[in-house]
């Protein structure tokens, strides 16, 4: 039953344009349902996005799969994720790169992310609680960077992240329903941007939630 959903979807896929084979089998080995609450398992294979909680959603499989061609990250890259959600994006390019680097700003969104990766023994991605405008200096530069919620503007911190040579994939807009899916790439010379498609993704937030801040106050003891 899943799998012959799942080959649908992939056919979806490759008659929406995704031509890249090793995106298109980095999906297939993924279990999407895996990374869906169970009241929305029977929707895995759908080419639809799903809600994960917190307001937030799991992206539909289209738009995983255009980000991802359109990313190109190769065996050797270092690819940052911005919004890890319910994992799912990161455990696609985990199959494609090196490394994945994931940020998220609730705390239990990433502690349910981590959980599934553990279980799919997905050991070469690395998460951080945090405000990911900010990005994570202490792992830059990255060779690739997605970030899977909508800022206004692309953030200023990211691109001095991202190598030379590097490439970058967002949804820029001020509204929801008025977002571009970009790609930037870092040449020597400067920024070049391609407009990919129109999307509509959630807000990309500053910083983490107020309850979770209060929390870490506590544990930390401050007076
Ligand atoms: N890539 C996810 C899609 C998640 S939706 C997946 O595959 O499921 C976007 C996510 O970005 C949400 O979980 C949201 O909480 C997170 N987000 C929004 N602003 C953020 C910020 N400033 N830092 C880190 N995560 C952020």
């Amino acid at each position: 039953m899943a799998t012959s959903r799942k080959i649908r979807l992939i056919m979806e896929l490759r008659r929406a344009g995704i031509a890249d084979t090793d995106v298109l089998s980095a999906i297939e080995r993924i279990p999407r349902e895996s990374f869906t609450p169970d009241s929305f398992r029977h929707q895995a294979y759908e080419n639809v996005a799903i809600p994960i909680g917190q307001g937030q959603t799991l992206s539909q499989p289209q738009v995983v799969a255009l980000m991802t061609q359109a990313l190109k990250a190769g065996r050797r890259t270092k690819v940052l994720e911005v919004g890890t959600g319910s994992g799912y994006q990161a455990a696609v390019l985990s199959r494609l790169c090196r490394r994945v680097y994931t940020i998220e700003r609730f705390r239990e969104l990433l502690a349910t992310a981590e959980q599934r990766f553990a279980a799919l023994r997905l050991h070469n991605i690395t998460t951080l609680h945090g405000d990911g405008w900010k990005g994570w200096s202490e792992q830059a530069p990255f060779d690739r960077i997605m970030i899977t919620a909508a800022a206004a503007d692309v953030p200023a911190a990211l691109v001095d992240q991202l190598a030379v040579g590097g490439r970058m994939v967002l949804p820029v807009g001020r509204s929801s329903r008025d977002q571009a899916l970009l790609q930037l790439r870092r040449e020597p010379g400067g920024i070049v941007e391609e407009h990919l498609a129109d999307v509509r993704f959630v807000p990309l937030v500053e910083g983490v939630p107020e309850e979770q801040a209060y929390g870490a106050q506590r544990s930390g003891g401050r007076a």
